[in-house]
């Protein structure tokens, strides 16, 4: 089922999630199923649980085909290489902005059947995996942009 997505300034997506207990419950197989649709739908390349109002460590990813669940995330390694790139967010919408991060992440946790999996993602990935990351201890990148780069707006082309 397509959930609505929540926008910046909702206080859901300010709350650190909590951890899953049991991966293999059909509330969060739901979840997972509902997360997967709703981010097609809105065609982004990840979605954390918090954006649809579920404060719980789960988050999906779509990147360069590949399809990626990840739940109780932790991550295990950042380079110490960063890379500073244009990022946008499906719960703020209209705005961009350039954000710094590590251009290579290791991270582990379990995978939709429970089973305790390790991702390793450089480039879009991993900058995909920290965005998502902080989404689930109530992060935005708007709150680690140095500057909004661009912010189209309607009115703004109504000269
Ligand atoms: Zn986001």
């Amino acid at each position: 089922m397509v959930r609505e997505i929540l926008k910046e300034p909702n206080p859901l997506l300010r709350k650190k999630s909590e951890a899953v207990l049991d991966a293999s419950k059909k509330e969060i197989q739901d979840l997972i199923s509902d997360m997967k649709e709703t981010m097609k739908k809105a065609e982004g390349v990840g979605l954390a649980a918090p954006q649809i109002g579920i404060n719980l460590r789960v988050a999906v990813m779509e990147v360069n085909q590949h399809s990626y669940v990840i739940i109780n995330p932790e991550i295990k390694k950042l380079s110490n290489e960063k890379i500073i790139s244009e990022e946008g967010c499906l719960s703020v919408p209209d705005i961009w902005g350039l954000v710094e991060r590590s251009k290579k992440i290791i991270i582990k946790g379990q995978n939709e059947k429970g089973e305790f999996v390790k991702i390793y993602g450089s480039g879009l990935l991993a900058r995909v995996i920290q965005h998502e990351l902080d989404h689930l201890n109530g992060i935005l990148f708007i709150d680690k942009t140095a500057k909004i780069s661009k912010i189209q707006k309607r009115e703004a082309v109504e000269l």
